[in-house]
């Protein structure tokens, strides 16, 4: 669609955001990467975001939108959390960025060491990336062998060994990795029995969160039996926490069934949108850890640590993780609702907290586009191609308005559908 034609049917002021996106497309290649390059998102989602506070989001034309999206994980409190940012701010005001951490390295790590329980202790990184990269590295090392394996089309990253875009990727970056199917124990046995003597570990996410595609919660067989086969070989079972993690349980995302790893990789909401990531493991993996050489110009800093802290005590204190399962139990129910009424076939997949909406037969997206460019029109930002994100901040308002929103999309669905019969 032209801009043009967005534009007609779209009475929100999009200036600011248009404005911006031609400065960008000439000091910024493409004009923007990753996520929010020229890809997924209709043109009528804005670029540019100015604001948050609770479940809200305004961009830089202040349009308000019901935030489904969280910053694709990192706020699970809500924006703007008033505890996080006093703990922020107090920090802040003593130093952030020094030649060594602050008090709040060791306190963080604790307080990590006594919240999960595989975790006998804990690193401190920036991104997702990081720190699944530390536990590769990490599982080499107490290995002395290669071979990682990874589930096909999984994400845990956007370092060469793991970035889902070819470009720039060399086969040796991808060398020592093999390919297991999800909740696939016998393409698990397969990909073992393959890297022989050289397997040093599996990475596994929580559960299915392939974007683009349904989402597939985790088979508990499925994890007892990685986490056999690792145990059997010598490897390390490496837990990928960095989207579920804090969202689907205090623990890693595994303890409910039972399932602990040796090393698990955190990011996004442990410090409810302070940039940090951690790595945790367990005692036999701890020289390990200690043998690997990894650093960061910004890996000590320590506002975020003081952030991590405060959204671990918020989380407690506020029963967040149960306030989010209500909300995203109330999501689903209503979406679902709103699907069946008008007989459009959809798929609402993965935990209530994590969902993922696809169409019946919708192969290019184009279905699940005309849902998102609707409902972001009415006020509620979702994704058409990624999981989404709930927040313990959802108020009732919030879902009122998000299911309102969801309802203009099925209603776009619909008239499409119509149209094209
Ligand atoms: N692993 C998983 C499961 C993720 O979802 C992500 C980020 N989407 C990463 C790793 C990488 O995290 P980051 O983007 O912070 O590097």
């Amino acid at each position: 669609m032209t801009d043009q034609l967005v534009a007609d049917r779209d009475s929100r002021p999009r200036a600011a955001d248009a404005a911006l996106r031609r400065r960008a497309a000439a000091v910024i290649p493409g004009g923007m990467y990753g996520h929010q390059s020229a890809g997924p998102l209709p043109p009528e989602y804005p670029q540019f975001l100015r604001a948050g506070f609770g479940a809200r989001v305004w961009d830089v034309d202040g349009n308000e939108y019901v935030d489904l999206m969280c910053s694709y994980g990192p706020v699970v409190l809500g924006h703007r959390h008033p505890a996080v940012e006093a703990a922020a701010r107090s920090q802040a005001a003593l130093a952030d960025c020094q030649n060594g951490p602050g008090s709040v390295l060791v306190e963080l790590a604790e307080l990590l060491v006594g919240t999960v329980r595989h975790a006998d202790w804990a690193m401190f990184a920036k991104n997702g990336t990081d720190a699944t990269t530390m536990c590769c590295t990490i599982a080499r090392a107490h290995t002395r062998r290669r071979r990682i394996l990874v589930a096909r089309g999984a994400y845990h990253g956007a370092a060469p060994w793991c970035t889902p875009r070819l470009a720039g990727v060399t086969p040796e970056d991808r060398a020592n990795l093999g390919y297991y199917t999800y909740n696939d124990l016998a393409s698990v046995r397969a990909a073992v029995a393959e890297a022989g003597a050289d397997l040093a570990g599996i990475i596994v996410s929580p559960f299915q969160h392939d974007a683009g595609f349904d989402q597939e919660l985790v088979d508990p067989e499925f994890a007892r039996g990685v986490r056999s086969i690792c145990t059997d070989a010598g490897a390390a079972l490496i837990l990928d926490d960095v989207r579920c993690g804090f969202r689907l349980h205090l623990g890693s995302s595994w303890e409910p069934i039972g399932v602990l790893p040796d090393l698990s990789a955190w990011s996004k909401a442990i410090a409810n949108g302070y940039p940090l990531a951690a790595v945790l493991g367990s005692d036999p993996f701890r020289d390990a850890a200690a043998s690997i050489f990894v650093t960061g110009s910004f890996w000590f800093s320590a506002v975020a640590m003081a952030a991590a802290i405060a959204t671990i005590g918020a989380l407690r204190e506020e029963n967040a993780l149960a306030a989010m399962e209500r909300a995203g139990t109330a999501l689903s129910a209503g979406i679902l609702a709103q699907a069946a009424e008008r007989g459009l076939e959809v798929r609402y997949t993965g935990p209530p907290v994590m969902p993922y909406l696809t169409f019946a037969g919708d192969r290019d997206y184009s279905l699940a586009s005309t849902f998102a460019a609707a409902a972001v029109r009415a006020g509620v930002y979702l994704h058409p191609r990624h999981n989404w994100f709930v927040s313990a901040a959802l108020t009732d308002a919030d879902i009122a308005q998000a299911l309102a929103g969801t309802d203009a999309g099925f209603a776009a669905v619909e008239a499409r559908l119509a149209h094209h019969d």
